[in-house]
């Protein structure tokens, strides 16, 4: 594969660019997953709550390439935030991954209003220190979610993986981030699909590289630094996502792309998802 790595704060490679299974049904993510593995893509990006962890972790089994090639991220979903609950999820989500260990386990939103962040990451840290997890982390936290984790004292988290894309570019988690060793991963990389995908600018940056609109999307973020995981179930398509490593955005490319930020959120807003 030639998708690039980048290092987290406890050493851990990490692919820079992967495959996103939201919404994918549990009996369409072993073929999408496996054709994924086939166009070069060697991290997946799941969840609890996706449903399809099953289904994910067939093509995971039925993959020829070695465990240690594969990067997979799954996350604990809302309902059960808390100690115990948290260590039961997680031998869940194992179980039908078909795996002994994940690559990277998520805190899928902060429910400041709930408050049980703060306890549900000393169980990560459990399964971080028995080896299970190779790394911890969290989504859809904002700074002062983040500082309350890092002044427990305990593990800071390896990734925050937020909402991102050119009309949500995030400029102060991505500086909080880059101050504290926390990689950013942009979670509906592509604005998922929709209106962003039109915009003139964004055609013009295409036509004049030869490549898609997506395809200078997930270049915008690679060279901000930013992990990405798109997703598609359509095959010509998850090839096309992984086929940005033979062109570069210039300076006035990114500079172009930088304008068309508003600040316009597609999913919640972290504060309100209790
Ligand atoms: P995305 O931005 O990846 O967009 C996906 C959609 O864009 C596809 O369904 C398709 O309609 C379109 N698309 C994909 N490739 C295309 C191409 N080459 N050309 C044209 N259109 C294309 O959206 P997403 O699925 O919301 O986000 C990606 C992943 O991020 C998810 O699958 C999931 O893994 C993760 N995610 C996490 C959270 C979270 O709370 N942590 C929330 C949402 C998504």
């Amino acid at each position: 594969s030639n998708v690039p790595t980048i290092t987290l704060n406890n050493g851990v490679t990490m692919p820079q660019l992967g495959l996103g299974v939201w919404q994918v049904p549990d009996d369409e993510a072993t073929a999408t997953v496996t054709t994924a593995l086939e166009s070069g893509y060697r991290s997946i990006d799941t969840a609890a709550v996706y449903g399809n962890e099953a289904g994910v972790g067939r093509a995971l089994a039925a993959s020829d390439l070695p465990r240690d090639e594969l990067f997979v991220t799954t996350k604990l979903w809302n309902s059960e935030q808390g100690y115990d609950t948290t260590l039961r999820a997680f031998d869940a989500s194992l179980a039908k991954l078909g795996l002994d260990q994940v690559d990277l386990y998520l805190i899928h939103w902060p429910m400041p209003a709930v408050d049980k962040y703060a306890d549900t990451w000393r169980a990560f840290e459990k399964i971080y220190a028995e080896g299970r997890a190779r790394a911890i982390g969290v989504s859809n936290f904002q700074p002062t979610h983040l500082n309350r984790l890092i002044e427990q004292g305990g593990t800071v988290p390896a990734v925050n993986q937020i909402e991102l894309h050119p009309s949500l570019q995030q400029p102060v988690p991505r500086a909080f981030h880059a101050d504290h060793g926390i990689a950013t991963e942009a979670w509906s990389p592509l604005g998922q699909g929709g209106e962003l995908l039109k915009a003139p600018r964004l055609t013009e940056i295409a036509g004049r590289h030869g490549k898609s609109v997506a395809q200078v999307v997930l270049r915008w973020h690679l060279q901000l630094g930013n992990v990405v995981i798109p997703k598609s179930v359509t095959p010509s398509r998850i090839r096309e996502n992984i086929d940005v490593f033979d062109f570069e955005l210039s300076a006035e490319d990114l500079a172009a792309i930088a304008e068309l930020n508003t600040d316009t959120r597609l999913g919640d807003d972290p504060e309100n998802v209790n």
